[in-house]
């Protein structure tokens, strides 16, 4: 059985065909300048590459240039579309209304639509992918929405609320929802996996472009770091992260910005490119820093130490802690910042081999025999647990 996996973004569509006999990825794509212009990268696992400019003025005829890419190019994997049996979309924001994976109907895409409000970047281009596979590929094959936020529905009020007069709870849903749900489920449940026991505390560090930090006891999400909006938490590639808001009401009052300058500034301008100015990817800003550059390594510095105070919080409020995982870009291949972070932690157990941390972005235990916590790399693949969820309700 093939499922077909979806990430459509405003102006690209993301996309990857597995065979769930063996969970072996067939092909993977991408769309890029939908509405500009258009133009399909298209890869097949044994390694042939399509590549075509084609005209994509909606996500319609994007998904008119992938069946051709699936279908008929030089780098084909089936014969027909016929072969797929369901899709499954990346949802982003379910709010309170998507605790798990479901099968799109027309309720759910009003739903999704009610809940733009708080994710105007991405709950409207999802919708735009869903409406163009109907369009494309007809009402009869399942579609699936497997949403961001869905995993960390089961935060109790204490840990998702803001301190904010309630009537915003209330009136505008304001609360922490927490993001990347797909990735803290799937490498948290590999981790509950490999400890091998019903009652776990595990930590599971997703550090990528986008960063956040879950606590998870007993397979349950009880608190993450993002919270409204992707914003939240600690610094990433771009983003500010967590900062007194005062800071933001000084700087808007000094320079007179308007709430989209403000936005702009800690979500594109701020995070490890801000402090460093040289770049917003840990390898550029790391090189930097090695170079001698005093801010690169405060950049850097700030990172590692900011993620160090999450997981703490996190034993805390779990009360120990029986694993740490990392994954996504950094979290994959930067040794150097697994090596801070856990040395950090001896405190509470935590040892880790030191030729086994130089290892990069394959599963592995990096903890030593004799540690009390089990620290794990274990590589994300949202794509395989979309799929995987797609196949499950649609055998349902
Ligand atoms: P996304 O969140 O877009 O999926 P990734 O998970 O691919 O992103 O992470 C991308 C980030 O991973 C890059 O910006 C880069 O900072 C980081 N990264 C990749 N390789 C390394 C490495 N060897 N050392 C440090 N950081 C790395």
């Amino acid at each position: 059985m093939k499922i077909f996996v979806v990430n459509a973004g405003s102006s690209s569509l993301k996309y990857q065909l597995i065979d769930m006999e063996n969970e072996q990825m067939l092909c993977k794509g991408l769309c890029e300048r939908i509405g500009v212009s258009g133009v399909i990268t298209h890869k097949a696992a044994d390694g042939r590459v399509y590549t075509a400019e084609t005209l994509m003025p909606t996500h319609s005829e994007a998904f008119e240039a992938v069946v051709y890419a699936l279908t008929e190019s030089e780098a084909k994997v089936i014969d027909s579309f016929d072969e797929i049996s369901a899709i499954g979309h990346r949802t982003v924001q379910g709010g309170v209304d998507f605790t798990n994976s479901c099968l799109i109907t027309s309720e759910v895409i009003e739903k999704m639509r009610e809940w733009s409000v708080l994710a105007p970047l991405h709950n409207p281009a999802n919708i735009l992918g869903i409406e163009a596979c109907i369009k494309t590929f007809g009402k009869d094959i399942p579609q699936v929405a497997v949403f961001d936020t869905a995993f960390h529905q089961t935060m109790e009020p204490k840990a998702y609320m803001y301190a904010l007069p309630y009537r915003y709870y209330e009136q505008y849903k304001i609360r922490k929802y927490g993001f990347h749900g797909t990735s803290h489920r799937f490498v948290g449940g590999r981790a509950q996996e490999l400890l091998g026991k019903e009652h776990s505390k595990i930590i599971t560090c997703h550090l990528g472009n986008g960063c956040s930090i879950t606590a998870i006891k007993d397979g349950k999400c009880v608190d993450t770091s993002m919270g409204l909006t992707p914003l939240d938490g600690f610094m990433m590639g771009t983003r500010s992260g967590t900062l007194d808001p005062s800071a933001i009401t000084y700087i808007a009052e000094k320079e007179n910005l308007s709430p989209a300058d403000v936005d702009r500034i800690v979500n594109k301008e701020s995070g490890v490119y801000g402090i460093s100015g040289v770049s917003n990817d840990n390898r550029d800003v790391e090189a930097a820093a090695n170079a001698g550059n005093e801010r690169a390594k405060l950049a850097i510095d700030m990172q590692r130490y900011q993620i160090l105070k999450f997981i703490g919080s996190y034993i805390a409020a779990m009360n120990g802690v029986d694993a740490i995982v990392f994954t996504g870009g950094i979290g994959e291949n930067d040794s150097k910042l697994r090596e801070y972070v856990c040395d950090n932690l001896k405190f509470v157990g935590v040892e880790i081999d030191k030729e086994k941390n130089a290892v990069r972005g394959k599963e592995i235990k990096i903890s030593t025999n004799n540690s009390k916590v089990s620290v794990y790399i274990i590589p994300t693949n949202e794509e395989l647990a979309i799929a995987r969820d797609t196949l499950e309700i649609i055998s349902k």
